[in-house]
């Protein structure tokens, strides 16, 4: 291993509390970003729609009664805490609720209503007089399928004759028995093995087939083709439902094996801009000195919530323990632990429990933590190659134009290569980072 690259944000106050992060899969990921968020991410954009007929009329809806659910699952929705359909949802929902049943891809970004959409479609078709499986929901990961079911039982929760069950490893059934919940969640690989070793399911009468997260699915092994396996099983006129929070090539090949005849319905992520931050770069011989730089802009400047990234564990580790000497509270989040463990953590910093984060730049990626008014790069942003990684820069740095809060970002640069690396990212955005002189922090108030 050459390098140790810590990427540093650094939330701060009063209370010197201080977090390490470090996390890896994109499953793990995506599991934490449902753990931390407990509301719609908004956009002002809007949704691109391409239906499979295009002459037939475009519903969209911006009321739930609109879409004459049944009185249980207003209730259901309305308990969660949902006044009107989200900009997702607005179009998703009379598309996946139309008789007779459509198919359809969609993609937007974590957080903007996409789980529960199709768990209000689910729930809308299933008939709790039959006994028996009705509509699959496969999730990549074990803890992302109990996160949904987790949805379909608040939704579903004056609806309480509609069962679910959990086709995951571990839950072991006696051979021979027939399920009797109308709803199946669970991972590719026991949903295919009850579907067709064990015969706990009839895939012949599943009414409607959910694909979640379909990018994260694809990552991992073999779980594109038993999806694909299970979709075989199921009758012609099954409905099937695909989602993403991103749409590559390699998603959108995988998508259209799944669904066949799909509309698609399209919400781009809001764009992240630099304009209304602040950006600094502090110049530093060593990391001893960027530790030292750092103490100092905490000592000059009063930070409601800031984070600091690290690149490896090893140098986590050490920046933990510096800041620790130097008072802070430390809290280290490492790979080694559980994703809720992590997610409890990143919690209690998103409700302000905390001030200080520090996160390597993997587990940081993917999270968005809106109220971050300081972000630190301990070091910079690079790709396995040693180039800028901009887009990395611009996701901890950027913000979206909605939320239109001021930041200040830092970089610590401390070799040539840094600096280089700096000025690279700097021409790119076409925005000047400023010298920071942390023995003069007058400026940056
Ligand atoms: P996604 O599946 O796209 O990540 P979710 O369905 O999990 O999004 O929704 C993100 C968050 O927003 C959840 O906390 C969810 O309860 C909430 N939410 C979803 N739809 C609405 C709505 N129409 N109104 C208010 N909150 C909503």
């Amino acid at each position: 291993l050459s390098f140790s690259w810590m990427l540093g944000w650094i939330l701060f106050s009063k209370r010197h509390f201080l977090y390490l992060v470090v996390s890896e899969d994109v499953g793990a990921q995506s599991l934490l970003n449902k753990l931390i968020r407990n509301n719609l991410v908004n956009t002002t954009n809007q949704v691109e729609v391409l239906q499979k007929d295009p002459n037939s009329p475009l519903y969209s809806v911006k009321s739930f009664e609109e879409l004459r659910l049944k009185p249980q699952l207003l209730q259901g929705v309305y308990g969660m805490g949902f006044n009107r359909p989200s900009k997702i949802q607005e179009t998703a929902l009379p598309m996946m609720l139309a008789e007779p049943p459509q198919n359809l891809i969609a993609q937007s970004q974590s957080g903007t209503g996409k789980t529960a959409a199709f768990v209000l479609a689910m729930l809308s078709h299933v008939d709790p007089n039959n006994k028996y499986p009705q509509c699959l929901c496969v999730s990549p990961t074990y803890e992302l399928a109990l996160q949904t079911g987790k949805v379909i039982e608040q939704m579903g929760k004056y609806y309480p004759e509609v069962k679910l069950v959990y086709a995951i490893r571990g839950n072991k059934l006696q051979r021979g028995m027939k399920l009797q919940e109308q709803i199946v969640i669970g991972t590719p690989g026991t949903m295919l093995d009850w579907c067709s070793k064990f015969k706990f399911i009839d895939p012949k009468k599943i009414k409607v087939f959910v694909l979640d997260e379909a990018d994260v699915m694809i990552a991992t092994q073999g779980h594109q083709d038993q999806s694909i396996r299970i979709q075989r099983m199921l009758p012609k006129n099954c409905q099937m439902l695909l989602f993403s929070a991103t749409f590559e090539e390699s998603v959108w090949n995988f998508a259209q094996r799944i669904v066949p005849d799909p509309n698609i319905i399209k919400l781009k992520r809001e764009e992240e801009t630099l304009d209304t931050i602040k950006q600094y770069y502090v110049l530093c011989n060593s990391k001893e000195e960027k530790f030292q730089a750092l103490s100092n802009i905490y000592g000059a400047i009063t930070i409601a919530q800031a984070m600091i990234f690290c690149h490896t564990r090893k140098t986590a580790g050490w920046l933990a323990g510096e800041l620790s000497r130097e008072g802070h509270q430390v809290a280290l989040l490492s790979g080694e632990m559980q994703v809720e463990q992590r997610a409890a953590v990143i919690e209690r910093f998103r409700d302000g429990k905390e001030k200080v984060l520090v996160t390597t730049n993997v587990c940081a990626r993917g999270i968005d933590v809106e109220q971050v008014s300081v972000v630190i790069n301990f070091d910079l942003p690079i790709d396995k190659d040693g180039n800028p990684d901009n887009e990395t820069y611009l996701h901890r740095i950027g913000r979206t134009g909605r939320f239109g809060k001021r930041g200040l970002a830092i970089n610590m640069v401390d070799s040539k290569m840094s600096m280089n690396i700096l000025y690279r990212i700097q021409e790119h955005f076409n925005k000047k980072i400023e010298k920071l002189d942390t023995d003069d922090l007058d400026e940056i108030e």
